[in-house]
């Protein structure tokens, strides 16, 4: 076996995996991000954090015989840069050269959703389907796809951007500069920003006062998309109301995917695909009404099996395919 070690490098946490080429996780390891901090301390950290899990592992640093890093946003794959993430608030940084100078070997960056795409192709919920999708629903809404049996990864590894779909053509101002991207109304912070919403109009006494104002302390800053969840899972008509909304989005957004890529697996990953059915079921009524059923009776939906390591172990497999 080779080895080799994949990051996911989030705007709130870097997580940093040793994997081996069958796709085993041998050791694995998280820090918060600090993006606040600037590119030269994360990458600073990030390097004592991979150093950190090289020297507890077995074989020691000697063994790793490379490095990929999954971080979501634009980037120039061949120069090994950061285009553009606004998670990070990163523009133009040199990842791969910074990390193959401290650890002497290839370094190599992918989109986090194409990484995680890649690891629960080869080694988790997609494994063994040549046409398989991956969909996150966190922050943002991203996605990878494997076609006819290879990743799709575009003229520059952009492919796949499935959260900046135009569900709207007069929508929301996304900061991407296109409108009614998918992710601002069914992501994990749409549904946050949405649940904020209702709890600041409970407190001036415009709506209703249920169980999501009550769990938020009256609080609209405390609201994310798990209190939505919680308060919809207490009988919130609000809070449910605002999970099937996000979820009709995502049903409408996955409608023309699929009409464009006809996949035979979706792997839903992601912290908000844990909200499960009060999101999922009004997206597969979307899907169930609209999509050409040819296309639809084709789908199967399964759960993530690599949960939030999906991006590092893939970012590390795809290490070991020239292919791609
Ligand atoms: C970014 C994608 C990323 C997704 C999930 C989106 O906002 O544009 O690159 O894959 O969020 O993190
Ligand atoms: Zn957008």
């Amino acid at each position: 076996r080779e080895y080799y070690v994949g990051v996911d490098l989030g705007g709130t946490k870097m997580l940093a995996a040793l994997v081996a080429s069958d796709g085993s996780i041998i050791a694995q390891e998280e820090i918060p991000t600090l993006a606040k901090q600037g590119a030269d301390s994360v990458l600073d950290r990030l390097g004592s954090l991979i150093e950190g899990l090289l020297a507890a592992s077995p074989g020691g640093r000697g063994i790793v015989r490379g490095i990929g890093v999954a971080t979501a946003g634009t980037l120039d794959t061949a120069k090994g840069v950061v285009t553009y993430a606004s998670n990070l608030g990163w523009r133009d940084v040199a990842v791969a050269s910074v990390l193959s100078d401290r650890f002497a070997c290839a370094v190599r960056l992918e989109n986090d959703a194409t990484a995680a795409a890649a690891g629960e192709w080869l080694a988790g919920a997609g494994e063994g389907s040549p046409d398989c999708l991956f969909v996150t629903i966190s922050t943002g809404i991203g996605g990878g796809i494997i076609s006819g049996g290879r990743l799709i990864a575009g003229t520059n590894h952009n492919a796949g951007e499935l959260g900046h779909i135009t569900i709207d053509g007069n929508g929301m101002l996304c900061p991407c500069g296109n409108v009614g991207c998918l992710e601002l109304y069914a992501s994990g912070t749409a549904i946050g920003r949405r649940g904020a919403e209702h709890v600041r109009r409970a407190a001036e006494g415009a709506s209703s006062h249920g169980a999501l104002a009550r769990l938020a302390g009256g609080d609209p800053d405390r609201v994310d998309a798990r209190l939505v969840a919680a308060a919809a899972a207490e009988g919130d008509a609000d809070a449910s109301g605002i999970l099937r909304e996000a979820g009709r989005a995502l049903g409408i957004g996955l409608v023309s995917i699929f009409h464009l890529l006809n996949p035979q697996v979706v792997v839903l990953g992601g912290g908000a695909s844990h909200i499960g059915e009060p999101l999922l079921a009004p997206m597969r009524e979307i899907i169930e009404e609209r999509c050409l059923p040819s296309i639809r009776s084709q789908v199967r939906f399964v759960a993530s099996a690599l949960g939030s390591s999906a991006g590092a172990v893939g970012a590390a497999l795809l290490m070991t395919r020239n292919d791609n």
